[in-house]
């Protein structure tokens, strides 16, 4: 592939073809899909990075609101706090508002969002209606994977720094390398309660996956297990690359190198 790009930028005298150096004519809406503990926040950050279009996350939205203090974060706050969840017509708004800022206009990537399949419908509806193409990505891990990942992890008291036994593990055993607190696991991450979420997520998902899959949204399943997250980057760019969902990486460069 980059010999077919050097051979391209070789030829000086030879104008690209048009078909080249046109802009990407697909604007996808990337919806990442996976299991807690299945990686999908860092292939979201990742793939931000390589395909140069924003990742949307309600999550870090909703807490946007609720740090500046205004109206919907007051909503969100009050709702969070007496332990409901944020109703589906709050969180489809902001994200309906999101995607029409300008920054969108060459693709998102969504994750964590749709939860359910009222949110789903309505997602589909605004993203036809914005002329975005929209393509599901279910990072499939396996479940004995996933809670070891998420067990060996542990978090400080203190400062909030979080560890991962295995891929990023304090300097000392049990000790943050920041303050010196003795590590904790998060509730969230002792075996049972992964345990449980993972068979919520399952539940919550099946019927997630038919709405699409009835819609005729193309979904790619992809291992997530196995590989290293930057091979996993790779295998999402090549399957989104082969249908069409996104240009080549050599056009974009190649579009934008006018040497
Ligand atoms: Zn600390």
């Amino acid at each position: 592939m980059r010999d077919g790009f050097a051979a391209g930028a070789a030829r000086p005298l030879n104008r690209l073809p048009a078909k080249i150096t046109s802009p990407i004519s697909v604007k996808p809406a990337i919806i990442l899909f996976g299991s807690p503990g299945s990686g999908k926040g860092t292939q979201a950050k990742s793939l931000r990075q390589h395909l140069k279009i924003p990742h949307i996350s309600t999550g870090d939205m909703l807490r946007a609101h609720i740090e500046a203090g205004d109206h919907v974060g007051n909503q969100a706050r009050a709702l969070l706090k007496s332990g409901k969840l944020v109703p589906d017509d709050l969180v489809n708004e902001l994200v309906e508002i999101r995607i029409a800022e300008p920054d969108c206009r060459s693709g998102i990537i969504l994750d964590g969002y749709p939860r359910t399949v009222n949110q789903a419908a309505v997602l589909l509806k605004l993203l036809g209606r914005d002329g975005f193409q929209t393509v599901v990505v279910h990072l499939i891990v396996d479940c004995e994977i996933i809670v070891a990942r998420l067990s060996g992890r542990r978090q400080c008291p203190v400062c909030g720094t979080l560890y991962s036994l295995s891929t990023h593990p304090p300097k000392v055993a049990g000790v943050c390398d920041l303050d010196g607190a003795t590590l904790v696991t998060r509730d969230d991450d002792r075996e049972s309660v992964i345990r449980e979420r993972l068979d919520q997520y399952k539940m919550q998902t099946r019927p997630l996956l038919n709405h699409f899959r009835d819609a005729g949204v193309s979904i790619f399943e992809i291992n997530g297990g196995s590989a290293s997250p930057e091979e996993i980057t790779g295998q999402i760019c090549d399957s989104l690359i082969f249908s069409g969902f996104i240009a080549r990486q050599e056009s974009i460069s190649g579009a934008s190198v006018s040497k």
